[in-house]
């Protein structure tokens, strides 16, 4: 604590809950912190030290107090049922040592204390309520007591059960569920990236984009962002039979009620297994699909929870064990500028290697000019490196105060650092780019190692380095110079055997049939990349057709806004494309496909399903119409033919029929684990 003269203490505590509450405003509300979360958490460390000191200053309203979250004006506000709190943390093994030794106090020496240990999801906390077995609300955390009207948005999330299951029929009254909301990480980088290309702001990380996402007043937004949830605990009321007398008990009867529970949890014998499991997720974690930032250990017996009790924020009988930050401070060596197949670019950190959440990290993205700017960056700064659930490192802040004196801003270049062409900014964009689209060697490169790419003709054997040979001898000067190639070409470049030269020429006249949604996507068109392309096949079945689609037709397809739309146009309006369009034609290239084709490609096709009973998630056309997206055929009756029959509750007689010719049974959640990831993938 710094030294401080008595009188000014309490102007301090004000200061501090000032800016406490101004920071949880942002984060809560409006999903956009300006601090880093090490930041906020010594502001939040130095208000506790001083009111534990003075605690005559404590108040009630004090954030040391309460339950995070401010709540927001534009939604409808919800009762909580039963409270929802914080966690205290444990910042270090001896904290939770600390904490571990505090609740052995309650019980006598004997006593054994068994702990059920969880990952901390770092999403959005809210409270699910399920009435007679049915979602009637959904709520976040908001402060404890009320929180904000979510209902409409988690509908949308497919891993929230509308319905719970019972084997038995015998659902309890009242579900009050617990969870986290939470982006996966690959979705947040895909968000991210679509927000850089059409310019918007980015959002800080995973939960920010989670919660951003939940929040929306248009439950639409929501449902296009892939979001999921954990169940972590909450309260049943009027179930039959036994009660749980754990929580890992508990935790069992949601999972068998349909509800999400991280598979990773582990009830634990004592506190040295929690430990191992912190140590063991400390490490693991940046495998994991989502973020994390500890992991909550909770006494597992529930009558012990009742006589650890709560404090005005937190449970007395849970503690999150913090993971130590993945932020790490180093010096920016220099700053490289690198050109995309786009023209697009893009800056990049070098920096003096530094041990960051596991790997080392020398390189860390900028983004664009501004960013650099944003952040006053110049070389042989200390700067703050962050790597949460990007996968690429950022960075996100510079030491002033070990700034030296001769250092001067960045000057970004005017000028390409491959061809030396002035480089261009368009209106409203924060990206330069280098106009030079045909004859910059970094933007013909990129274009061909896109085009060569398994996502777009998936050509075997052509990889970065015999591209740089081919551009070098100039060979290829666009994509369609591939499909003229002869084998006496390719032995005329170095290091190149008869057959690795025939192979690498069967590759390429094989990309000849790709389907047309790898086609469009090796196109490289801005703003268009698989999934987009995949649409345009579905909807025009030719390149043809795209080409000569009006911006309003282009922008009436689900999935393909005004601005991927102009950029189609543009594409197609350039004599440079067309030209290559057509050299590509000529040598043989598919540039159309069938609806039947296409039909073919889906991961559904050839598989018939039969619907019966009715289903919580969705009603049996909407089922219907998710298997026919998806390739699959809907039938109204059961034969040996059928693939699958979905049976939701009191099913017809095609159950009975199904089970005797033997066709493959799916309920309703065994279903929904088929299709949801389809789903994801194909759209
Ligand atoms: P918290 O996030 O540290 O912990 C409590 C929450 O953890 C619970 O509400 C619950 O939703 C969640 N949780 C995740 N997995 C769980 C599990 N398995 N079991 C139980 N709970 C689980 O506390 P908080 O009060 O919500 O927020 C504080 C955090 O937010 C701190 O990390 C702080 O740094 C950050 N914050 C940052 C800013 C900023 O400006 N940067 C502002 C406010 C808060």
């Amino acid at each position: 604590m710094q030294n401080l003269n008595l009188f000014d203490i309490p102007a301090k505590i004000q200061e501090l809950r000032d800016k406490i509450n101004y920071h949880n405003y942002l984060y809560y509300v409006k999903d956009t912190p300006e601090i880093l979360d090490t930041e906020y958490d010594r502001l939040l460390n130095e208000l506790k030290e001083l009111e534990k000191a003075y605690p005559q200053l404590i108040t009630s309203d004090s954030p040391t107090q309460r339950v995070g979250a401010v709540i927001s004006e534009k939604f409808e506000q919800i009762k909580h049922k039963f409270r929802l709190y914080s966690l205290d943390n444990a910042n270090s093994d001896e904290e939770l040592t600390d904490w571990h030794e505090r609740i052995k106090k309650y019980f006598s020496e004997e006593e054994k204390i068994e702990f059920v240990c969880e990952l901390k999801i770092d999403g959005l906390a809210i409270a699910l309520t399920y009435e007679n077995g049915l979602f009637t609300k959904g709520a976040t955390r908001g402060d404890g007591l009320v929180g904000e009207d979510i209902t409409r948005n988690l509908r949308t999330v497919k891993s929230i059960p509308l319905k719970l299951f019972s084997p038995d029929d015998k659902l309890p009254e009242l579900v009050d569920a617990r969870g986290e909301v939470f982006m996966p990480k690959s979705s947040f980088e895909k968000l991210n990236e679509k927000r850089r290309e059409l310019g918007e702001a980015e959002f800080a990380n995973p939960r920010n984009a989670g919660s951003g996402s939940v929040r929306q007043l248009d439950p639409k937004v929501t449902s296009d962002r892939d979001l999921d949830i954990f169940v972590y605990g909450g309260v049943i009321l009027g179930l039959e039979g036994e009660l749980p007398e754990t929580h890992w008990k508990t935790l069992e009867i949601f999972k068998k009620m349909g509800f999400k529970v991280n598979p990773t949890s582990k009830l634990c014998k004592n506190i040295g297994e929690a430990f191992e499991f912190c140590k063991y997720w400390d490490e693991k974690r940046f495998d994991l699909e989502y973020a994390t930032d500890g992991v909550v250990i909770k006494v597992n017996d529930l009558a012990k929870q009742q006589e650890l009790g709560y404090t005005a924020r937190s449970p007395r009988w849970a503690i999150a064990y913090k993971f130590p930050p993945e932020e790490a401070p180093t010096v920016l060596e220099d700053i490289e500028i690198s050109v995309g197949r786009t023209g697009a670019i893009t800056p990049v950190a070098i920096l003096e290697p530094v041990k960051l959440a596991g790997t080392t990290v020398s390189r860390a993205s900028l983004h664009n000019a501004d960013e650099i700017e944003r952040l006053g960056l110049r070389i042989g700064d200390k700067v703050i490196v962050k790597k949460a659930a990007e996968i690429i490192p950022k960075v996100i802040g510079v030491d002033l105060s070990a700034r030296k004196g001769d250092s001067e801003p960045f000057k970004f270049p005017k000028r390409c650092p491959i061809c030396a062409t002035p480089l261009a900014r368009k209106e409203n964009e924060v990206i330069y780019y280098c106009p030079n689209i045909m004859g910059c060697a970094a933007q013909l490169r990129g274009r061909l190692e896109h085009w060569v790419s398994r996502e777009a003709m998936d050509i075997d054997g052509v990889g970065g380095s015999l591209v740089n040979q081919l551009i070098e001898k100039n060979l290829v000067k666009d994509p369609s110079d591939l499909y003229i190639l002869t084998v006496q070409d390719m032995l005329s470049l170095e290091r190149m055997a008869e057959k690795s030269a025939s192979n690498a020429i069967n590759s390429i006249q094989i990309s000849k049939t790709r389907p047309l949604g790898r086609f469009i996507n090796a196109l490289g068109i801005r703003y268009v990349g698989k999934e987009t392309a995949e649409i345009l096949a579905r909807n025009f079945h030719s390149i043809d057709n795209i080409k000569s689609a009006t911006v309003e037709e282009l922008a009436g397809i689900e999935g393909i806004g005004e601005k991927i739309a102009q950029s189609i146009k543009i594409y197609f309006e350039d004599p440079d494309n067309l030209d290559m369009i057509e050299k590509l034609k000529k040598a043989g290239v598919k540039t159309e496909e069938s609806k039947e084709e296409i039909q073919k490609e889906r991961p559904l096709a050839g598989k018939t399903f039969v619907l019966t009973g009715t289903l919580s998630t969705f009603d049996r056309n909407e089922a219907g119409d998710i298997i026919k997206e998806l390739g699959g055929k809907v039938s109204g009756s059961v034969s040996s033919k059928t693939d699958f029959v979905v049976v939701g509750e009191s099913p017809g007689s095609k159950y009975n029929k199904a089970v005797s010719l033997g066709v493959k049974i799916l309920n309703e959640k065994e279903f929904l684990e088929i299709i949801i990831p389809l789903q994801k993938s194909f759209r």
